[in-house]
């Protein structure tokens, strides 16, 4: 069968499967869970796996699943993703009551995405006109949030990052994984975009220690630490005229606990942070000033200051053979005008850290209105946001496997890693105890 045919094939196959996948979506959106707890999104990615009669792994990454399907021959093994947890958006309609999660960055249409692809590639029994073997993974993790309660899971031996992917690639997972894609919905002007970089960043746990004092009757006993943290904030922002527009950086601290009761010093503050730039030459710069300011706070007023380095995520890297085939495919589904190519994003994902280390594709696909992150995001064309990266992924799969394998061939001839595994484990450990 012809290249053409077979995506004709699984398109057709795709939209017989369109409620099957909207409804996995959801599910997941009604059921939001953050990292490393997404134990409902799994199930139920296991429960497809298991009715497409596919074997699976679960528990990897505590919440991480994978399946496998092979093809005719096994010259090559193509990844699918798809991320399973949410984002704490407490005022999103449909924000789970107790934690606050909320899904508004749209994983859960990732997920079944993915899923979609499985789909479409067991009904139409295509497998055995593809040359390499595909890889179904759903991923912890991608919000880089709860930096405490990670930190303490990373302490406890559970994980090694914070991320799902960069958990992933330590375990071992993407050995065998010769090119990476997956997508992130998008509300942008158009309907597709592709080959776009994207930050990375270090991630910070800072606690301020003072001393505790009865704050109306005795605060000359006392030392506060949360003047501390504010000093220490003010000497962010004076850095921030000393960064250049063209690294991209961005420091972004929340406090997490301002005290513990109003009518004591406050002496335990504690705040998170991510510092972001488009390099790691220009983040690693940036958090050294960071932490400088931070210092400075407490010198200030006497307080001391513990700065935990948490290793984030690497900015993303483009294969550009690889952008080319879901570009033409992108055309084919929605129309050179509905198709952008490139910019950067300031936001940060672990899908840079897969970049690093193999072909990898993160296209954004549109179909969302509303604000990322935020209690308006919504689906709001539902087709767009779920079906067509279902088939944009699947007829890209038929250009890397067919034939061959001469796809993937093509976009490895045409990509420099910038890390081996090895070197990039070894890269966040020297960075994080610099
Ligand atoms: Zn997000
Ligand atoms: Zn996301």
């Amino acid at each position: 069968m012809n290249k053409q045919a077979m995506k004709e094939k699984l398109c057709a196959a795709i939209d017989a499967r369109r409620d099957d996948i909207i409804a996995i979506g959801t599910k997941i959106f009604e059921k939001p869970e953050l990292g490393y707890k997404e134990h409902y999104a799994s199930s139920l990615v296991q429960q497809v796996f298991a009715d497409l009669g596919l074997e699976y792994r679960s528990e990897i990454a505590i919440t991480g699943v994978r399946a496998e399907m092979k093809g005719r021959e096994s010259k090559a093994k193509v990844a699918v993703l798809g991320e399973l947890d949410a984002v704490v958006c407490p005022e999103h309609p449909h924000a789970d009551p107790q934690t606050g999660a909320a899904h508004s960055c749209g994983h859960n249409v990732q997920v079944a995405a993915m899923l979609g692809v499985a789909m479409a590639l067991k009904d139409t029994g295509l497998m055995a006109e593809l040359d390499g073997d595909v890889a179904f993974m759903a991923v912890p993790a991608e919000e880089f949030v709860e930096l405490e309660y990670r930190n303490k899971l990373r302490n406890e031996g559970k994980i090694k990052f914070l991320g799902g992917k960069q958990e992933f690639i330590a375990l071992g997972e993407f050995d065998d994984i010769d090119v990476t894609m997956m997508f992130h919905s998008s509300n942008s002007e158009k309907k597709i975009g592709i080959g776009g970089t994207s930050n990375g960043f270090i991630g910070k746990l800072i606690r301020y220690i003072g001393k505790e004092a009865h704050a109306g009757g005795a605060p000359h006993l006392g030392v506060n630490a949360l003047n501390a943290a504010m000093l220490g904030l003010m000497g962010i922002h004076a850095q921030r005229e000393t960064f250049r527009d063209s690294d991209h950086i961005r420091v972004h601290p929340i406090i997490t606990k301002g005290g513990d009761l109003v009518n004591i010093v406050p002496a335990d503050v504690r705040m998170e942070t991510y510092v972001r730039g488009a390099e790691m030459d220009a983040i690693i710069d940036a958090s050294k000033k960071v932490d400088r300011a931070l210092r400075a706070g407490a010198e200030a007023v006497g307080a001391e200051v513990e700065i935990v380095q948490l290793p984030g995520y690497l900015p993303r890297y483009n294969a550009e053979a690889l952008n080319d085939i879901f570009y033409q495919n992108a055309v084919a589904l929605v129309g050179e005008d509905e198709v952008a190519r490139g910019g950067h994003g300031s936001g940060s994902s672990d899908i840079g850290d897969v970049s690093a280390l193999m072909p990898t594709i993160h296209p954004y696909v549109g179909g969302i209105s509303g604000r990322g992150h935020a209690s308006d995001y919504a689906i709001a064309d539902p087709e767009l946001a779920y079906i067509v990266p279902t088939k944009l992924m699947a007829m890209s799969l038929v250009d890397l496997l067919a034939d061959g394998a001469a796809g993937v061939a093509g976009c490895q001839a045409d990509f420099e890693p910038v890390y081996t595994k090895e070197s990039y484990l070894q890269m966040w450990e020297e960075l994080l105890n610099s």
